[in-house]
């Protein structure tokens, strides 16, 4: 059976010019030894499998070659370049600091460097992931790295920069290799696949390349795996399969159902990734970055920030002119507040599906009649007009059950779709709602059920109240206990909405006076103020109630009410508390505080 190399080891390039994707740094190397300006020590920074280690053994093997080219390559012939590749080079010394981090470690790299080589002109030490030496090594290093002998050069490695001691790092000439580009990773494993003779798909070399996330290491491990897997040919669906990456169809297909406010199939879809053992999260995150690729496709100077194959990129191209900008940036923020939300979620599947619930609803129009969204979805609220009367009773809690939708700025408000999101809200509530369109928690979900509920109630009591219009002429006489029930049934109107009004009319029952004038004696003025506020409108109702268009309501302080049983609003509250200790007033003033 054949001894099978892995790529990353077959093809490790032996030359600068065969080095992928760091061409700056190769160029400056060369440069360097054709000026014969070698500095004694290197620092390599960046991403795993970029080519640090590689570029490291290259330079050594230059350096020392016998008969470079002119093009400053190595000649890979001498007797030197021959020892490098068929490692058994005496010029080359490689520690790595991972594992081999002790002072002790450290001391035997030193005894070597006083040895001058015996065959070319350098000995190069290599001491990669230098980071991890512990501090004692570190300053056993650091005399020998400040004057070191003339043959020996000092390359170290590492991946996390910011950990070098700044001793370290001005004694040391920096590179810093870049993470490498999908494009240059297809290109070279395109170049690999065309010698070993495999027929891969552009399309499944670029999930390669992406899964790699620029380390070209990985992504010469991720092809062999595949090649073992699928042998001399594979397909875009091989890669997908065995790489378990989630497929681009998917996200593209979810973000059509998103704007068609299909809630059904975009949870079968979310359904059956599960089922094929995707993490929900990766699902989520993949999700926020599919998005943001069709973002940076509307615009012509962005697009280059896409990393994916042509034939994808076409199809980018056209979700993106299908999409809005408002859509995406309503689109993205859900995902991410998602992405944001997951760890803590004890329910985490719910929470990605309401997720996709909110994508559907962004335009504000999730199927009505789907079964999902019936669960979640509530009628509109129409607003009860009572005939003949000014509106102002039964509009005074309708005034609060004003009804929002969540939306985008290419939906104009006025379109009536009936939707999921539709609540009933108070008027502040509204505001905030709309402006933060598509951000909804569970909280907030909740508690707009439980809104709703109250407003259907409510509703219905209005309702019952309007089938009985109340004629102009009628002058029916009505009884004390007419009245009082009738003020328990305003007392309940208004029960979760204005506890301010459920209270006063709980409390207090009008005395009939002459002429079917109704006394209330509230406690204080403050009282008088909030029934004023929606008198004109409630007498309408009342009248109506009573089927009695002669009514009057007025209104006096109850000059018996004693302090005990006053209602106290946040104002008085804080005005008793203040004629108790004046101090808080100042406090109110000097920090501008103010009632909510
Ligand atoms: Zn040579």
């Amino acid at each position: 059976m054949e001894n099978f190399i892995v790529s990353a080891r077959k093809y490790r390039p032996s030359t600068f010019d065969t080095v992928v994707g760091q061409g700056s740094i190769t160029a400056t190397l060369k440069n360097a030894i054709k000026n014969k300006q070698l500095a004694q020590a290197y620092l390599f920074c960046g991403p795993r499998g970029v080519g640090k280690t590689t570029c490291a053994r290259i330079f050594a093997k230059t350096i020392n070659c016998l008969n470079l080219t002119p093009e400053l390559e190595a000649c890979n012939e001498c007797e030197s370049c021959k020892a490098f590749n068929e490692n058994r080079s005496y010029n080359i010394h490689e520690l790595d600091a991972a594992s081999n981090n002790s002072v002790d470690d450290i001391r035997q790299l030193i005894d070597k460097v006083r040895i001058p080589p015996q065959i070319g002109k350098y000995s190069i030490y290599i001491v990669d992931e230098v980071h991890m030496l512990s501090t004692a090594a570190f300053n056993a290093f650091l005399k020998t790295l400040e004057e070191p002998p003339a043959h020996a050069k000092f390359i170290l490695a590492t991946t996390e920069k910011h950990k070098i001691l700044p001793t370290i790092l001005s004694r040391c000439q920096i590179f810093d290799f870049n993470r490498m580009k999908v494009e240059n990773i297809v290109g070279h494993l395109q170049n690999l696949a065309k010698k070993e003779g495999i027929d891969a798909d552009p399309n499944g070399l670029n999930v390669i390349a992406q899964k790699a996330d620029g380390g070209m290491r990985d992504a010469l491990s991720f092809f062999d795996q595949i090649v073992s897997f699928s042998g001399k040919k594979f397909t875009y669906q091989d890669v997908i399969n065995n790489l378990n990456v989630l497929d681009y169809e998917y996200y593209f297909r979810l973000v059509d159902y998103f704007k068609a406010g299909d809630v059904v199939n975009s949870l079968l879809i979310f359904n059956e990734i599960l089922n094929k053992g995707f993490d929900a999260h990766h699902f989520v995150t993949g999700l926020s970055q599919h998005l943001r690729d069709i973002m940076v496709c509307r615009d012509a100077a962005t697009v280059q920030l896409l990393e994916v194959g042509a034939d994808i990129k076409d199809r980018y191209k056209k979700q993106a002119q299908e999409s809005t900008l408002p859509f995406l940036y309503t689109a993205l923020n859900i995902t991410n507040r998602c992405d944001l939300d997951y760890r803590d979620s004890k329910n985490k599947r719910l929470l990605v599906e309401l997720m996709l619930m909110q994508l559907c609803n962004i335009g504000g129009k999730i199927v009505s009649q789907n079964a999902v969204s019936q669960n979640i979805a509530q009628p509109q609220i129409q607003a009860v007009q009572p005939q003949g009367q000014p509106a102002q009773p039964v509009q005074q809690p309708q005034q609060s059950v004003q009804t929002v939708q969540t939306q985008t700025a290419t939906q104009p408000a006025a379109q009536h779709v009936s939707t999921t999101v539709s609540q009933p809200v108070s008027a502040p509530a509204a505001q905030t709602a709309a402006a933060q369109p598509g951000q909804i928690s569970i909280k907030d979900l909740m508690l707009r059920q439980k809104q709703q509920a109250a407003a259907k109630q409510q509703q219905l009591n209005e309702e019952k109240a309007a089938q009985t219009p109340v004629q102009s002429n009628e002058c029916q006489d009505f009884t004390p206990e007419q009245v009082e029930l009738l003020w328990k049934k305003l007392a309940e109107i208004y029960k979760t909405k204005k506890p301010r009004l459920h209270a006063i009319f709980a409390s207090s029952v009008p005395k009939i006076k002459e002429n079917y004038v109704l006394e209330m004696s509230l406690q204080n003025s403050l009282q008088i103020d909030t029934i004023n506020e929606v008198k004109t409108g409630f007498v309408g109702y009342v009248r109506k109630e009573l089927h009695n268009s002669k009514i009057e309501i007025v209104t006096k302080v109850d000059e018996n009410a004693s302090s005990s049983n006053m209602i106290y609003t946040d104002v008085d509250k804080f005005n008793f508390l203040n004629s108790q200790n004046n101090n808080l007033g100042v406090l109110k003033t000097e920090l501008n505080l103010d009632f909510i």
